[in-house]
């Protein structure tokens, strides 16, 4: 986006909601102007049904209704028009190419076309030229035939789907390694950009596994993970601009090599939903290094969410960081986890449980369990208690994976 005021002088004439939200800011700087929250959103359309307040174009032109998955209440819509859906297939389609997806290669999509923006990632692999295999969620043994069938080489899933297809075809005599997958293009969660679970799939497979990452609210996908690994680049320019902020104070942050932080999105050129300043809840860390695969985008590895983070006795405990420990202790313990916080709510004053399920066949281990907890301890600064549980009783999930379960926590 290179004219940031004009395109907001733009939208406070198209959109109630901006004009509304920026009354008193005519003379600030980009950076002072007010940030939009996902709750903002939701407001918005509940106050004014179907499509809310921040509803910029006329409904007549939205061409697709998307909706997010809301842990509470109502779906949240998001609109799209043509010119929307254009730009969504164009810096889809970048992001992709750079995690492996190729022109003419038979490539598996795991993301159903249904209600969540995910499923838009099927125009981004169309334009790139590949021979997309649709079999959505839920559809493992579909999936393995394209592999054994069609001979497809490239998966597009969910890291912890990654996990749990490997698990899938063991239990049946499948050896994943055989089916063919050369290509693993991974988004949704975090868990591709964790070491740990990064060479678990990619062991499993024999495959290559780099990330993909976007935002309901702006993009389906905005960044994705070239051939060096390192994290990926950001690839919504000119259309979207991204900057970096320290969550806690809200002050801007520079991305500098090994910043962390935000990240915040404005989105003007959209026609229906455009966003300024939007909160994206995924921390980050900055990877600033020029890289051989010539793209110019920064890049960025995602550490978690916001909206998962515990704060354990003043400590910061992001689940996923907990799973990423756990996991460098395959193949003695098995894919899932669940943390049990001792009570509901982000800070914790008391150490919370953390599940472990063994390898398949793992016995009870006083040790292995003393050794997790230590290493919980050594890399998170954080006390936990592990409990070791046989192999199969976490729920294992073919969308995203549930690391926290709150419900057998006191309430306060
Ligand atoms: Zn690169």
């Amino acid at each position: 986006m290179t004219d940031l005021a004009g395109g907001v002088a733009e939208l406070r004439e198209r959109s109630p909601f901006y004009r509304d939200k920026l009354a008193g800011f005519e003379d600030a700087s980009f950076e002072d102007l007010p940030f939009t929250t996902k709750d903002e959103i939701r407001e918005s359309l509940a106050a004014e049904p179907p499509l809310g307040r921040h509803l910029a174009a006329p409904v007549e032109a939205v061409r697709r209704v998307y909706s997010t998955s809301g842990t509470t209440g109502d779906p949240s819509y998001i609109a799209v028009t043509d010119a929307d859906l254009a730009t969504w297939t164009e810096i889809g389609s970048r992001s992709y190419a750079a995690t492996g997806i190729a022109p003419a290669q038979r490539a598996v999509l795991t993301y159903n076309s249904g209600p969540f923006v995910a499923g838009a990632v099927l125009d981004a692999w169309q334009r790139i030229g590949a021979t997309v295999i649709p079999v959505g969620s839920g559809n493992t043994e579909r999936l393995v035939k394209a592999f054994q069938i069609l001979g497809a080489e490239a998966l597009g899933c969910m890291p912890s789907y990654a996990l749990y297809l490997a698990d899938w075809c063991r239990e049946r005599g499948i050896e994943p390694r055989e089916l063919g997958v050369r290509t693993l293009s991974v988004a949704g969660e975090p868990g591709g950009g964790e070491d740990a679970t990064r060479h678990a799939i990619e062991e499993a497979f024999g495959a290559t596994v780099r990330e993909a990452m976007g935002i309901a609210d702006v993009s389906p996908s905005l960044w994705g993970e070239c051939e060096e690994q390192a994290g990926m680049h950001f690839c919504g320019d000119p259309y979207i601009h991204v900057e970096l902020i320290d969550p806690e104070s809200d002050a801007p942050l520079p991305f500098d090599d090994g910043a962390e932080g935000e990240l915040v999105y404005t989105a003007l050129i959209r026609e229906a939903m455009p966003v300024l300043r939007f909160r994206s809840r995924d921390r980050v860390v900055v990877n600033a290094k020029p890289c051989s695969c010539g793209r110019e985008g920064i890049r960025v590895r995602c550490i978690g969410r916001t909206d998962d983070l515990l704060i354990v006795r003043g400590v910061n405990l992001f689940p996923t960081a907990v799973r990423e420990v756990v996991a460098s202790f395959r193949p003695r313990v098995g894919g899932p986890i669940l943390i049990r916080p001792a009570h509901t709510g982000v800070r914790q004053d008391a150490a919370p449980r953390v599940l472990v399920e063994l390898a398949e066949g793992g016995a009870a281990d006083d040790d292995l369990a003393a050794e997790i907890r230590g290493a919980l301890r050594t890399t998170l600064i954080v006390t936990a208690e592990v409990e070791l549980v046989p192999y199969g009783t976490l729920p294992r999930s073919e969308y995203k994976s549930r690391l926290v379960d709150f419900s057998g926590s006191a309430t306060r």
